[in-house]
């Protein structure tokens, strides 16, 4: 598949740019690219998708917000649950945005019209709404990425009447009003002459069918409370608050519509001994002070186990050890971080006589004074800390 292009340089807008000048910029490219403007045009068909696409996360505030955060990752293909790109069709694109192009073609008459013979053909679509779930992943997860399970409560299609809300297939009849069409046309006399104007079926409300025995299971409505079981693929390196959308997977809607999405709220359970910061993943190692003070092997925890590693005689408080690519990769998978190992030294809290009196004189010894060179050393790894 070729590479997606930003969704900014698709609609030809800045990064900054408002809701308006955003709906603006996809109404001049979704005319110019209309199918019934190029017919048999891939290309612009293509180009029509891309627009429709692009319009659909940047005019949600939410999906926008993803989507400068994390590219194309946060906002759908990522959930490996089927993103935008791949079913989404152009009878999508009229269900969704059916109401746009009739606000913008329409001109000033009362009602829903459009200019589009492509959507006075169509009929308007039900659209399921969308589901948001949280999921909690451990930090070994977030490394590794998982594969998990959600049962998620949520409208199915009723599989009694198979969503169409009927009672049977013969008591779903096409509309009379508008002869199945889902729109019903009005010529209007004005002043520049006689003029066409479309409206959705006030009968059918666009559906094209009425129904004459409603379904007894779901009373007409074509979905039942349910329960779904579906499978997720978490991607290594996800984050806290990160959003996942799988398309068709939320709410079905009434009577044989477009499922909504399902969105996937990520939660990250605290690690009881790590702590994550961005890439990398930071434990704080406390020696005692003989420990520090004569050297010696310890074991740390990392997120695949344990390591051992070693340290110096006469390691400094503050310094921290490095254990290369042992942290979480990056959601794109172009790099990993590291484990952190932050040396702290713990001081006794209570002390015995004895212990006092060795300390004391200990104290006095010329090598447990820091010498200039050694203050100076200890200053420079201070300041560049704070650099
Ligand atoms: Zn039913
Ligand atoms: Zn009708």
């Amino acid at each position: 598949m070729a590479k997606k292009r930003d969704y900014y340089e698709v609609l030809e807008i800045s990064k900054q740019a408002t809701a308006e000048e955003i709906k603006k910029a996809y109404r001049k490219k979704a005319l110019q690219y209309h199918p019934d403007k190029n017919p048999g045009d891939q290309t612009a068909e293509e180009k029509f998708k891309e627009a429709a696409e692009a319009y659909s996360v940047l005019s949600d505030e939410k999906k926008r917000q993803r989507y400068d955060q994390f590219g194309h990752a946060g906002v759908g293909g990522a959930a490996g649950g089927g993103g935008f790109e791949e079913g989404f069709s152009m009878d999508d694109i009229f269900s969704r945005f059916g109401d746009l192009f009739g606000e913008s073609f329409g001109g000033g008459f009362s009602g829903r019209f459009s200019n589009f013979s492509g959507f006075n053909e169509r009929q308007r679509v039900n659209r399921g709404s969308d589901l948001r779930v949280k999921i909690k992943l451990t930090l070994k997860e977030i490394a590794t990425g998982v594969e998990k399970k959600l049962k998620v409560k949520k409208d199915i299609a009723c599989p009694h009447c198979h969503g169409s809300g009927a009672a049977s297939e013969s008591d779903r009849t096409t509309c009379s009003t508008c002869k199945g069409r889902g729109h019903v046309t009005h010529v209007i006399n004005s002043m520049l002459g006689q003029m066409q104007t479309t409206a959705v079926c006030p009968d059918c409300h666009g559906e094209g069918k009425v129904i004459t025995k409603k379904c007894s299971q779901c009373y007409g409505e074509g979905v039942i409370q349910g329960e779904e079981v579906i499978p997720i693929n978490l991607p290594a390196g996800v984050a806290e608050g990160m959003q996942l959308s799988m398309s068709g997977k939320g709410n079905a809607a009434r009577r044989g519509g477009l499922n909504g999405d399902l969105l996937v709220v990520i939660e990250e359970e605290a690690h009881p001994e790590l702590i994550r910061d961005q890439q990398d993943v930071i434990y704080n190692l406390l020696l005692t002070f003989p420990q520090a003070a004569l050297g010696c092997t310890v074991e740390v925890p990392t997120l695949d186990g344990k390591a051992k590693i070693a340290i110096e005689a006469g390691t400094q408080p503050g310094k921290v050890l490095r254990l290369k690519n042992k942290g979480l990769p990056m959601i794109n998978r172009y790099g990993i971080g590291d484990l952190l190992i932050k040396i702290a030294v713990y001081i006794p809290e209570t002390l015995t006589k004895e212990q006092k009196e060795s300390l004391s004189r200990l104290s006095d010894a010329p090598n447990f004074q820091p010498t200039a060179s050694v203050r100076k050393k200890i200053f420079e790894k201070f300041r560049n800390f704070f650099d």
